[in-house]
């Protein structure tokens, strides 16, 4: 496995295999890997090779939040790239990736005003925007995301089909801890109270899931029941939970289309997001 630092050389390396007839699936990510982007990377191995992008992106952070002391530990995911099947690490700088008279943005338009939108206002354009530069330093043929960040997930798949990205979208399923939180980067935050306190989103995403697996159409009903569990927990203070349609990221209040039932909640200070959707009608 390689790991190259600027943009040149991963296009070298990338004209090489494409020469060689060889397909590349790109898994984009902030570092810190766990399980979930290991999923992500194994996925990937459907291509000829793979690449793996560890990039913290400064646009997709809000002034507030934790983009300082967000976890890095490039040796390590080094080793959980190589485990699960990568075969080259793009790590730039902010620097390679921005020069200083940067003035170029990616938006979506309505896909990224509810949810995550609301409270991260500048958060999807700085998504959209490092994506499609890695798409284009990377040219992919497929891109992998994970179910996790479902509203990114589907805005960026809106992206690709807006702007005729030749890129496939493959969305993998949320990678959980045995006791059903999801795996995120930002766990680590998490003191062991807190730990523990966290359970409440997966506990409140399955309890909805179940109601709406079995016949309930009622979203006051099911978000009524997922609220209360949360709120149950003091240390838990929720941002948002809501069921949107799956297309078009805006609440509904039946279930009569494919739907997303998404939870944003401060565990202390950390902000943690879990997510179910319903695709059967
Ligand atoms: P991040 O490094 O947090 O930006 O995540 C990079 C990619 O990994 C995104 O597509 C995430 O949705 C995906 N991802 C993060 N956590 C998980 C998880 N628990 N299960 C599946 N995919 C995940």
């Amino acid at each position: 496995m390689t790991v190259v630092n600027t943009i040149s050389e991963v296009r070298k390396i990338v004209k090489q295999w494409k020469r060689e007839g060889m397909t590349v699936g790109l898994v984009p990510t902030m570092g810190y890997l766990h399980e979930g982007h290991q999923s992500l990377i194994r996925a990937a191995c459907e291509n000829d090779k793979v690449v793996v992008s560890i990039f913290l992106n400064p646009m997709q952070f809000g002034p507030d939040e934790d983009l300082a002391s967000y976890p890095r530990d490039i040796q390590r995911d080094k080793t959980k790239c190589m485990e699960a099947g990568a075969d080259l690490i793009f790590a730039p700088d902010p620097e390679e990736m921005y020069c200083d008279n940067f003035q170029s943005y990616v938006d979506v338009d309505l896909l990224t005003k509810e949810l995550c939108g609301l409270t991260r206002p500048c958060h999807f354009r700085g998504v959209c925007t490092v994506v499609t530069k890695l798409f284009n330093i990377v040219t992919p043929d497929r891109a992998y995301f994970g179910q996790k960040d479902a509203q990114q997930l589907a805005v960026i798949k809106r992206m690709t089909e807006d702007l005729n990205m030749d890129i496939e979208i493959i969305g993998c399923p949320i990678v959980r801890e045995k006791d059903g939180l999801a795996k995120s980067s930002r766990n680590t935050y998490l003191s062991d109270e807190e730990r523990k306190a966290a359970l409440v989103l997966s506990q409140a995403v399955k309890l909805g899931e179940n109601m709406v697996n079995n016949g309930e159409k009622d979203c006051e009903k099911v978000i009524s029941a997922m609220t209360d569990i949360i709120n149950s927990e003091p240390l838990a203070r929720i941002d948002y939970v809501k069921i949107t349609s799956l297309l078009t990221m805006q609440q509904v209040k039946h279930i009569d289309e494919p739907v997303l039932a998404a939870v944003a909640v401060y565990i202390g200070r950390t902000r943690l997001i879990d997510n179910f959707s319903f695709n059967q009608i």
